[in-house]
């Protein structure tokens, strides 16, 4: 795949830096052909990513480090969101809607990764954090439709 652009964040896992990573690359992604809505799918999946980084990989600890790596080819953005906080037990059960480890939480941040990216994939190993990586393609041109006489 022959990206066209690539950057790399790292930040604090401060709650505050939700807000930052998912304006940064949404700012990013919108060198290509996303529409609105789409930049608005990538924002909500990137705050899920980063802000489960935070709550579960760091338990909340202020003074740890989480790193986004977005690139782009000419119709894709490809993002990772990466912690080295305490890691996944069970993938397949975490990746499940409406499971968390959390009783106050509702288990959707994967759910809404999984519907508004076109793929997922989650790398984690319990003491070895996590890496979620997805993608997206630009649109299918459904907003073009009746443009062409
Ligand atoms: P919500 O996102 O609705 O607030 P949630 O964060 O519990 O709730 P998901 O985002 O779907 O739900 O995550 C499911 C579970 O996967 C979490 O409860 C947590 O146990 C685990 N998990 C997700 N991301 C990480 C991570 N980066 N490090 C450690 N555990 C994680
Ligand atoms: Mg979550």
């Amino acid at each position: 795949m022959r990206f066209i652009n690539q950057m790399k964040l790292e930040f604090l896992s401060i709650p505050a830096n939700v807000a930052f990573a998912r304006v940064a690359v949404a700012a990013f992604a919108s060198q290509i052909d996303y529409t609105l809505p789409d930049l608005e799918e990538i924002k909500v999946a990137v705050s899920e990513a980063v802000g489960n980084s935070i709550i579960h990989g760091y338990g909340n600890a202020p003074d740890r480090v989480v790193k986004v790596h977005a690139a782009l080819t000419m119709d894709t953005l490809e993002i990772m969101v990466e912690d080295e906080g305490i890691g996944i037990e069970d993938i397949d059960k975490a990746l499940e809607p409406a499971f968390s480890t959390d009783d106050e939480r509702l288990g959707l941040g994967f759910m809404f990764m999984h519907s508004f990216m076109d793929s997922l994939q989650v790398d984690s190993a319990p003491g070895r954090g996590t890496v979620v990586k997805m993608s997206k393609r630009t649109g299918t041109g459904v907003t073009r439709i009746g443009t062409e006489q």
